[in-house]
């Protein structure tokens, strides 16, 4: 292998102790510890590990653990309360709407119903508009914390070629508004793009979300390209990505690994939109 390993899990740390720094700061400058509300309607395990971890990370960094657990089969009325009323409590810096809901419930509905300040998710639309206006707000935690990686490791983005395979609201979306901001020239591929490889071998910076094991191998790699792997599949032999690791690090000059890469960024940001809205709302900079 050639390609550089980039290690998420080192740079997800580090990012969390440094929001813990931000914590204490914002209690010794008088402010009040950031309160975290998760939000868990049902018992999907999958998403029962997600918000456990994202407690637990939450209260390492110094924050309140401000949890709400309602039964999968809470209307939607009643998830509209609940959540009217954490957005009315000054305790509550930030509302995770842990997602998928149950089939039966509307997620743009509730998800419209949390106030932009508290959405650290980064998924209202009026944060989305923020985004693409290129105005500040609280951004989506993956792609935040694609940008985190790639700026760690210096990648250098003013004038590069980016390809962002896949187009969803969560990933594709904000991750092409992100590196637009810093001036890359940035292509967007989807489920209809002629040539997939022939696209992406144009990118400095290949990054991957588009929900399909393997679907990116060393075919479509530029070499020396700097390569990031959104995709997170369960198979027989462990976890794998969108893109074919082996292969694809043969050809990249720097790509993240599944697991370890992307993963565990997503809730070190989610621990810095918390912090950062926080402040906000508390009128205390860093
Ligand atoms: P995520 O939330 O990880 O971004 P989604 O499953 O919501 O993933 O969206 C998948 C995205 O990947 C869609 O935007 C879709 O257009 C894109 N996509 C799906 N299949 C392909 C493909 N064969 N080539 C390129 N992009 C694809």
């Amino acid at each position: 292998m050639t390609a550089r390993v980039i290690d998420g899990t080192a740079v997800a740390r580090r990012v969390r102790e440094e929001v813990g720094r931000g914590v204490a700061a914002l209690v010794a400058a008088g402010g009040v510890a950031p309160g975290l509300a998760t939000v868990l309607i049902g018992e999907d395990p999958a998403s029962e590990v997600y918000v456990r971890n994202k407690r637990r990370l939450s209260v390492e960094a110094g924050m309140q653990d401000l949890h709400r657990h309602l039964p999968a089969d809470a209307d939607q009325a009643t998830v509209a309360a609940l959540v009217d009323e954490l957005a009315a409590d000054p305790a509550v810096s930030g509302i995770l709407l842990q997602l998928p809901l149950p089939r039966h419930l509307d997620p743009d509905a509730l998800i419209a119903r949390i106030p932009a300040a508290k959405d650290v998710d980064g998924l209202t639309t009026a944060n989305a508009g923020l985004l693409a206006q290129g105005r500040p707000g609280l951004r989506p935690c993956t792609p935040a914390g694609v940008m985190a990686l790639l700026d760690e490791y210096e990648v250098p983005l003013s004038g590069a070629e980016a390809v962002v395979v896949g187009r969803s609201v969560l990933v594709g979306k904000p991750m092409a508004q992100l590196l637009l901001a810093r001036n890359a020239t940035v292509t967007v591929c989807h489920s209809r793009t002629r040539d997939l490889p022939e696209v992406c071998r144009r990118a400095d910076v290949l990054v991957v979300a588009a929900g399909i094991p393997g679907l990116v191998g060393d075919d479509a790699v530029k070499p020396g390209a700097t390569v990031i792997d959104v995709g997170i599949h369960r198979g027989e032999d462990g976890l794998r990505g969108d893109v074919e690791f082996d292969a694809a690090a043969e050809v990249a000059g720097a790509i993240t690994p599944v697991p370890g890469g992307v993963g565990p960024m997503t809730i070190a940001m989610l621990l810095a939109n918390t912090l950062t809205a926080a402040r906000v709302q508390q009128g205390i900079g860093d």
